[in-house]
Parts: C-alpha cells; sequence; structure tokens
C-alpha cells in the first residue's frame, strides 16, 4: 500500500515516514500542499496523511480540491489545533478522519489501517482465494489453516494482488501500490519477491500467482460477487 504524506515540518515528516516505513507501507511525501495534486495525477494512493498548515495551500483547501476533482483516496488529517471549528471544517472538507498532533504512532498506524481498510470491496477485514485467507486487520496469512510468516513486504504484495482479483497486474502497476519513488524501476525486486512469495506459500506450479507472460502477475480470485 502507498501512502503520500504532506507535512512541512521536518521532524514531524521523519516521524511519519518513519513509522509508516516501519509498516511496510511505501511512502512519497511533500512539504507544500500545492505539489499533492501532481503527485496524485502519477500515483494510485491508498492514503493521504494530510497536514492542515501547510505552505502553498492549506490542507483543508487541498482536500476539498481533491474531492472536486473527484479523487476519492482517503484523507486522513493532521491537526495541531483541537478545536471542534477545526475538526468540523477537516471532515467538511471531505477528510476520512482526523488526528490531533501530538498522538501516540500505535493510535495513527490504526486509523491507516482502518482508513485502508474501507477500501476493500467487501466488508470483512479477510480477503481469500481458494484456500488461502489475509486476515488485513492483523497481517496473518493461512493456507489451509496453517499460518505462513512472510516479511512485511511480501505481505504488502500478496495483500495488493488479492486486493485486485482476476486483474493481470502489471510490474508497474505493482510498483505503484507496493514500492515509492525511490524505487529502482530497472532492478528484479519484483521477480525476486513473487519468487519468494510462492516458494512459502506452497505454490510450486505457479497456480496461485500466475504469470502472464509479457504483462504482469493475476491471481485468480473466487467468484463470489
Ligand atoms: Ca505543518
Amino acid at each position: 500500500m502507498r501512502i503520500l504524506v504532506v507535512e512541512d515540518e521536518t521532524r514531524m515528516q521523519a516521524l511519519l515516514r518513519q513509522a509508516l516505513e516501519e509498516e511496510s507501507y511505501a511512502v512519497d511525501s511533500v512539504e507544500n500542499g500545492r505539489d499533492v495534486f501532481d503527485w496524485v495525477s502519477v500515483y494510485d494512493y491508498d492514503l493521504i496523511l494530510l497536514d492542515v498548515m501547510l505552505p502553498g495551500m492549506d490542507g483543508f483547501a487541498v482536500c476539498k480540491t481533491l474531492r472536486q476533482q473527484q479523487i476519492d483516496t482517503p484523507v486522513l488529517m493532521l491537526t495541531a489545533r483541537y478545536t471542534v471549528d477545526n475538526r468540523v471544517e477537516g471532515l467538511d472538507s471531505g477528510a476520512d478522519d482526523y488526528l490531533v498532533k501530538p498522538f501516540a504512532v500505535e493510535e495513527l498506524l490504526a486509523r491507516v489501517r482502518a482508513l485502508t481498510r474501507r477500501q476493500l470491496s467487501h466488508r470483512s477485514p479477510d480477503l481469500a482465494v481458494g484456500d488461502l485467507t489475509l486476515d488485513t486487520l492483523n497481517r496473518r496469512v493461512t493456507r489451509d489453516g496453517a499460518q505462513i510468516e512472510l516479511s512485511a513486504k511480501e505481505y504488502m504484495l500478496l495483500e495488493t494482488l488479492l486486493r485486485h482479483p482476476n486483474q493481470t497486474l502489471s510490474r508497474d502497476q505493482i510498483i505503484n501500490h507496493v514500492w515509492d519513488a525511490d524505487y529502482d524501476a530497472q532492478s528484479k525486486i519484483i521477480e525476486v519477491y513473487i519468487h519468494n512469495l510462492r516458494r512459502k506459500l506452497g505454490d510450486d506450479d505457479n497456480s496461485l500467482i500466475q504469470t502472464v507472460r509479457g504483462l504482469g502477475y493475476r491471481v485468480n480470485g473466487d467468484k463470489r460477487d
């Protein structure tokens, strides 16, 4: 999952980046409110963490403009001033949730998880294909009831594939969701991760994660709805 952090205070930006990257989210960051529009036009974010007090354009205006442009990426607003007005203005501008500074990192991560989960088409926090189940709440992966240990990045890659069942995801789409802008597109990192995932999942014949030659990878989902 990929998150855009919009925060001009260097220390706060570094703190947010670190907390999210430790959870293996792909993170891009900008300092100026106006820059948000350039980034969202290029990348498909799963969440925007948006500070209110920003140079260029404040967080409320950024959020309102995003919504006017029909960009419905979840927005978690960060605000330093805890007043009811501030909160209401944030939600009125189209933000999905807000967090008051200073906040505990655990709370930030819990809200990030909650907001990104809302993007799932099913209300259940579980994603399933055949005998493979992902509990997105606890990031637990089981196959035929047996728990499978994945690295955080492997998990993100698998979740991305399972969130788009029956679709072939290109390398670019996978990179877009799982790795940040520092990623070297020439490297073979995706192939390496897919290989490791298949091995850990016991997908010896590549039937679970299929290679679509020249196009990318796909997971065939259950025909539930
Ligand atoms: Ca700020």
